[in-house]
């Protein structure tokens, strides 16, 4: 085989997923197996989204989980630079290529014709996808719609009739009928490629010899590999790996499971049995044996033993496999510096200790108060919420309404967070005092402790809506119903 080189491409757009921590692994395992490279590149074309914040969460909790890689930010290679931003020549440069050849055209279509288009189509029950308008254009009307700057894309060319087929690792042969196949946007009107264009031409240049991903990207396959004939270029390799999935089988989602890897570095969780865990998605080593480390899984590493039944991350089995990490691998000693790592990292105790201070009377008491700091989901009573001012939907409805625009706020920064809750508590006609104290015991468990606004900006967004989940939970719940309601009313919120 060629040198092997794989990649993780991921979008910094949110929090680092332990989905993508998932295929990096697969993708490291293979790589290294191989005695190849592992490649991380940032897709952060959509600029709209992409944060240097979630970039660099991104790197560096795979860094956390051992997953580091052989060329990327931060580790420069031939093939750099290694974030899509850093490289708009070089799409400018390819997408000429295919301009020249007649693979690609410029389309000039408005979103009004773009939307009466498909509402036609749906009408019709016909195929949804653009229809070709702009590839009837003289070349005469084209160079001087663009000579007076009129707004325009560029899509690629593709078949109307027969099938695409190419090869999965894991599914053999796949075939997709052209007609389903969309006329993709290469460039959008920005000058900025789209997804499809910059991925394979930075799979080519950088060498990446097999594309491992999710399979929610199997349907791109026969654009992908319409690009590649476009340019002459040999295609990769593909094996598109089955989705993490909830325990009731549906995709593995925020809504009912955390999904950030920074929940799981923050509740303390052993970042080796998190990869560890991962690479039991689909996998299992040839002995059986369920506790293995990163080294191990590369050294008995066989792609084609991935099985496409959905994988289920359970937090239940992870909790299990870490704690059986903790009892089994981690002297006392170990224990202690470990936890010691996880309980006093800097940032957060240099914020804590002003906070403690100012209630303790004696270093006794520091427990008690430290607790919410240093807890992952803390017990709750019901009946710790009962507050004269507030009745039961009321409470619910701040605890809801809080995790929402929390979820919705730029940052955690203390003055953030204070502004966020406060403007809330304007727009629900209360208190601040009264409108924070569902909130400190949801954070606490007490009804009285250091600054709810101050935990939550220490503490972050994935404890800080564990937390709120659970209180919600602890107050019976939100039925699907309820919640309908309550989004309306929080949309309607000024
Ligand atoms: N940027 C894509 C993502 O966020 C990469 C998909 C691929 O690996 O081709 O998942």
């Amino acid at each position: 085989m060629t040198n092997v080189r794989t990649r993780i491409a991921p979008s910094p757009t949110g929090d680092p997923h332990v989905g993508t921590a998932y295929i990096a692994l697969f993708n490291r395992c293979f790589a290294r197996q191989h005695g190849g490279e592992f490649i991380l590149r940032i897709e952060d074309t959509d600029q709209a989204r992409s944060t240097d914040k979630s970039e660099q969460d991104i790197l560096n909790s795979l860094r956390w989980l051992g997953l580091d890689w052989d060329e990327g930010p931060g580790c420069e290679g031939d093939c750099g630079p290694y974030r899509q931003s850093e490289r708009a020549d070089i799409y400018r440069e390819h997408i000429k290529v295919l301009l020249d050849k007649g693979h690609a055209f410029p389309c000039f279509c408005t979103s009004q014709r773009l939307d009466e288009l498909r509402a036609e189509q749906m009408a019709n029950k016909q195929q949804l996808g653009y229809d070709g308008h702009c590839t009837n254009l003289s070349v005469e009307e084209v160079r001087s719609r663009i000579a007076a700057g009129e707004e325009h894309v560029i899509r690629m060319q593709v078949p109307e009739t027969g099938e695409c087929e190419f090869d999965d690792m894991l599914r053999g042969s796949v075939s997709i009928a052209w007609s389903q196949i969309d006329m993709q946007v290469l460039i959008k009107s920005d000058g900025l490629p789209t997804y499809h264009f910059a991925n394979v031409v930075d799979d080519h240049l950088m060498g990446i010899t097999h594309v491992i991903r999710g399979e929610e990207w199997i349907n791109s396959v026969p654009k992908h590999v319409l690009l590649y004939q476009y340019f002459d270029w040999q295609a990769p390799v593909f094996c598109h790996m089955p989705l993490l999935r909830n325990p009731d089988k549906s995709k593995l989602s925020k809504r009912k499971n955390p999904t950030s890897i920074n929940y799981y570095r923050d509740m303390g969780y052993l970042p080796q049995a998190l990869t560890n865990y991962l690479g039991m998605m689909g996998w299992t080593m040839p002995d059986g044996e369920e506790k293995f480390s990163l080294q191990q899984m590369q050294e008995a590493f066989d792609i084609t033993r991935v099985s496409l039944g959905g994988p289920i991350f359970d937090i239940e089995k992870l909790d299990w496999l870490n704690g059986k990490y903790i009892r089994e691998d981690l002297s006392d000693e170990e224990f202690v510096a470990e936890f010691a790592k996880w309980a006093f990292q800097e940032h957060k105790v240099a914020r804590i200790i002003p906070l403690l201070k100012q209630r303790v009377e004696r270093f006794s008491d520091v427990a008690e108060l430290a607790q919410p700091f240093v807890s992952g989901v803390i017990p709750l009573n019901a009946e710790t919420f009962a507050h004269k001012k507030l009745d039961a939907p009321m409470l619910l409805k701040i605890l809801q309404f809080s995790l929402w625009r929390l979820e919705e706020s730029a940052g955690f920064g203390r003055d953030q967070v204070e502004s966020v809750l406060q403007e809330l508590a304007t727009q629900l006609d209360l208190k601040i005092r009264d409108f924070l104290f569902p909130l400190f015991v949801a954070m606490s468990g007490k009804a009285v402790a250091a600054s709810v606004i101050e935990t939550i900006s220490v503490l972050g967004l994935d404890i800080t809506r564990a937390r709120l989940r659970n209180a919600l939970d602890v107050l019976g719940g939100i039925s699907k119903k309820q919640a309908k309601n309550l989004e309306k009313e929080y949309r309607q919120l000024n």
